[in-house]
């Protein structure tokens, strides 16, 4: 890995290094060795986000979370340290937010996506304080344990927004740990969970509901379906939400609460909506099977990596992966969380490169080395998962 500092044309473009755009560059890079391939990314540090949620949970230290970027990226990427300001695809390039310029040949897209926490009104200014708390920002998980280990009792709240949301699974894995660490402490009379979903499903994937219905009942937590939280009184400790009854009538309802885990509303980065290659809704583009831009992809090779219950097919999507594993035994899962998972994702993340998995009609990324492992850990499901790549 170097670094770029002037102007240049790549072959290659990718832009986001998270575990998207990290895995596709490592993949080319593995197969065409000597390509020349730019990523651009602004931020100094990489985090394994799956372990926000165990940071939350009292269970994983924040530090081990993080790396410094340049160690995870792909030997033979060059780094383009900036963020990507506007996507002129008619002319093969990338204006960064420092005003310089980069060409290509090919566009990779993944920078992830944008956390929008000001939909909520209220949230921004209380988030980190009053017991009102999220693992989705990695400067805030380590309050979700503090909250949770300094909670007596009284009324526990997690929400989920309207999808796509990366990692599906997040919002309900928080309310799980805290309710078993209430149950440990002995304080599961006095308290009162709950979890609130914008949606009317608790999880997209239909098979996987009746277990993880099943999980919530277990650990008594209230599911409210069709809410969807618009506002926040930090003070005061109230959320409101909007409900939406079965003939689609709105109605407003605050409720005040001790403990509030707030999954943000995500959304396509600005840049991407305000680009020639978004669609309506600000996403880019894509034919669902290619990933390859509709208009653009004769010339671009284009892959917008997002997550969640509309996950276009890409080589991410993982939320219903995680829920499924809650349905399993704990031991067996925390196990794999806690050792396996992590260390898989440092150690194949950067030079092996992602592939996909489908599993149970699901595609996951992974490393290549990680398939043979997912596929030896689903015991029995092995039998019926096949490895696409
Ligand atoms: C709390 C939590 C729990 C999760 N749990 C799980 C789990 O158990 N299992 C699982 O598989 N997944 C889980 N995920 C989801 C997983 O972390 C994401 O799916 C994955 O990180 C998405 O990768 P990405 O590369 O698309 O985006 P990101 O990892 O978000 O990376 C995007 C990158 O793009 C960069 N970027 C942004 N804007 C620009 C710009 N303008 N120009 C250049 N670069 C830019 C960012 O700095 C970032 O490095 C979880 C996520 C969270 C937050």
């Amino acid at each position: 890995m170097s670094e770029s500092t002037s102007f240049q044309t790549h072959q290659v473009v990718v832009i986001g290094a998270g575990a998207a755009g990290t895995s596709v560059a490592a993949s080319l890079l593995r197969q065409r060795p000597g390509l020349d391939v730019a990523i651009v990314e602004p931020s100094d540090v990489h985090y394994y986000q799956p372990a926000f949620t165990l940071v939350g949970g009292g269970a994983y230290s924040l530090a081990k979370t993080a790396r410094p970027q340049a160690s995870t990226l792909p030997t033979g990427a060059r780094w383009v340290r900036a963020a990507a300001r506007e996507l002129q695809p008619e002319h093969n390039r990338v204006v960064l937010e420092d005003g310089r310029e980069i060409g290509y040949e090919a566009l990779v897209v993944t920078p992830g996506l944008k956390l929008d926490w000001d939909k909520i009104t209220g949230l921004r200014e209380t988030l980190g304080r009053n017991g009102v708390c999220s693992n989705y920002d990695p400067s805030l998980a380590a309050y979700t344990w503090q909250c949770i280990r300094q909670f007596r009792g009284g009324k526990a709240f997690f929400t989920q927004p309207p999808a796509p949301i990366k990692c599906a699974g997040a919002p309900q894995k928080i309310a799980y740990l805290a309710a078993d660490y209430f149950r440990k402490k002995q304080i599961s009379g006095q308290s009162e969970l709950r979890f609130y979903a914008a949606g009317g499903a608790l999880f997209s994937v239909p098979d996987f509901v009746p277990h993880l219905e099943k999980v919530a009942r277990r650990y008594n937590i209230g599911l409210l379906m069709n809410h969807n939280l618009v506002a926040v009184n930090g003070d005061k400790k109230e959320a409101t939400f909007r409900f939406t009854d079965g003939e689609g009538t709105v109605q407003e309802i605050t409720e005040s609460f001790d403990l509030l885990h707030v999954t943000p509303p995500q959304c396509a980065q600005d840049f991407v909506k305000n680009s020639p290659l978004a669609n309506a809704d600000g996403w880019v583009d894509v034919d669902q099977h290619t990933l390859q831009h509709v208009h653009f992809g004769r010339q671009q090779l284009t892959a917008h990596l997002k997550n969640g219950s509309r996950g276009s097919q890409a080589v991410s999507r993982s939320g219903s992966q995680h829920s499924g594993a809650a349905c399993q035994g704990a031991t067996e899962s925390q196990l794999r969380r806690l050792h396996l998972l992590p260390h898989c994702y440092w150690l194949w993340q950067g030079d092996v490169g992602g592939i996909c998995v489908w599993w149970q009609g699901n595609t996951y990324a992974t490393a290549k080395p990680f398939q043979r492992i997912c596929v030896l850990l689903a015991g029995e499901e092995a039998r019926s998962a096949s490895i696409l790549l």
